[in-house]
């Protein structure tokens, strides 16, 4: 193998396979900006190549037969589909796995209060973030409000060009003289992160309809009903949330709203070979893994693709790849395809092959001290391995082993596949995990992958078009091949 820009390699056809796969992707990501949203755009896609819900085969008990192809989706926030092939399970699958979770700033639980006759809502951020780069930019909220009666209410606003947008405010510079003499680290507070969502006080006419719907009937309450609350502006908010999503405010109580930047995923660079958007990390490896399952047929060993949420956060959790839900899985699917029994289950584990996906970080020459120039990760350069990940001395890393590397790089030469090996970084400059690791502890075979990003974790990360397409065809030769 050399390591050479992808871009060299593609004649004028398939320049325009990268590029309608390109297209593709930035139409998933600026409509997927959540874990959710992933879920439900995942299970149409499946369902259009007639993948079914494990829950109805297992009801109808279907026998699953080579070619039949079934997914489970756990709490809509974590996907998991099965292509089956022709070798029984207990031989083992091969496995795409990626996280569609990203970093954030989540509603608090009791969010809204009222300063200055500005409202805002309270939040509390998710995963490892440089809060200085989230203020005074415009963000959009994502989520769901479940309500007493069971029912869900979808939000989203601040996408749709007609919506509002939302923002967290920064200090003026003129006034920052201590603000800018912090650290980093410092200079915005987590607790500050507070999105700003209103500025009008209720009209009289609303609070009078508002005060005679609370019952406030009798004489004095009535006369308070003339005149304006202290806290008009939230009572203004409240207002146009109950009008907009037939809420109040102790809905909060069981919401799961996520700030996240606004806007659409756009074409980056006079060449456009690149896609600046929010969430690349890791829906960039997410999405050519799902595609790449959907495309294959005819497979060898039964092929995965999971979908994850909460690695951000250390995998934990129902819908993290700590949770039991894939074995679980596993062990249905064994039992659709004839017995089960345990020792089949573990069997299956074992004898897997993984790709555990997750975005690298990509060499940046304006932070060139901060890696290896030998080892690190560039943009273009095609689908990145990485050996090892972990901090320190590879701490919280999963190694993989020489062998199966080699068995890879073997498939991704006789494929033509561009690749290339990287670190996180020089070492004991930091460091980071996926969920390898914790695949591996089921005794399968794993080596982390994906896609060099420049600017992991902020807003607006950066990927190359190259590399989503090298990954494409990366994963439909590991499906067919491993
Ligand atoms: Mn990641
Ligand atoms: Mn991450």
């Amino acid at each position: 193998m050399k390591t050479k820009n992808a871009w060299n390699n593609y004649d004028e056809a398939e320049c325009s396979a990268v590029e309608a796969l390109a297209r593709d992707y930035k139409a998933f990501l600026s409509s997927c900006k959540t874990e959710r949203e992933c879920v439900t755009y995942g299970v149409r896609l499946l369902q259009e190549k007639g993948y079914i819900d494990l829950k109805d085969a297992v009801r109808e008990g279907r026998r699953l037969k080579p070619g039949d192809k079934v997914y489970g989706n756990n709490m809509g926030k974590q996907l998991i589909a099965f292509q089956i092939g022709k070798q029984p399970l207990e031989a083992g699958m091969n496995i795409l796995g990626a996280h569609i979770d990203s970093p954030r700033i989540d509603v608090k639980q009791k969010p809204v209060y009222e300063e200055q006759e500005l409202a805002y809502l309270n939040t509390h951020y998710y995963g490892v973030i440089k809060k200085y780069q989230w203020v005074a930019i415009p963000l959009a909220i994502h989520g769901v409000i479940a309500k007493k009666d069971g029912t869900v209410v979808d939000v989203c606003v601040g996408e749709d060009e007609k919506d509002p947008v939302f923002c967290i405010t920064d200090l003026l510079i003129h006034l920052s003289a201590k603000q800018m003499s912090k650290s980093a680290a410092a200079a915005v507070e987590g607790e500050n992160l507070d999105l700003l969502v209103g500025n009008r006080p209720i009209t009289k006419a609303d609070w009078e309809d508002i005060s005679r719907k609370r019952g406030a009937d009798e004489e004095h309450e009535e006369k308070k009903a003339k005149k304006l609350p202290k806290n008009a502006v939230k009572e203004h908010l409240l207002k146009l949330l109950a009008d907009r999503f037939c809420m109040d405010e102790e809905d909060f109580l069981s919401a799961e709203l996520e700030i996240v930047p606004a806007g659409k995923a756009r074409d980056a660079g006079f060449d456009s070979s690149m896609i600046l958007g929010y969430g690349h990390d890791d829906r960039v490896c997410a999405y050519p893994s799902l595609i790449a399952l959907l495309e294959s047929s005819d497979l060898e060993r039964t092929g995965v693709c999971i979908l994850t949420d909460k690695e951000e956060i250390g995998s934990v959790g129902a819908t993290g790849m700590q949770s039991r839900y894939f074995e679980n899985m596993v062990a249905e699917v064994i039992a659709l395809t004839g017995e089960y029994s345990d020792l089949k289950l573990r069997r299956a584990l074992a004898n897997s092959c993984m790709l555990s996906s997750d975005v690298s970080a990509g060499f940046d020459p304006l932070y060139a001290s901060s890696f290896d120039p030998q080892n690190a990760a560039y943009l273009g350069r095609g689908v990145c391995f990485n050996k090892y990940t972990g901090s320190r001395g590879k701490s919280g890393s999963n190694d993989a082993n020489a062998e199966y590397m080699a068995r890879l790089r073997a498939v991704l030469d006789e494929d033509q596949i561009c690749y290339q090996t990287a670190e996180l970084g020089r070492v004991d400059e930091g460091g980071g995990g996926t969920i390898a690791y914790i695949c591996a502890n089921l005794g399968m075979q794993v080596i982390d992958s994906g896609i060099a990003v420049l600017s992991m974790h902020a807003p607006w990360e950066l990927v190359n078009k190259a590399d989503i397409y090298e990954a494409k065809k990366c994963y439909m030769s590991f499906l067919k091949k491993i």
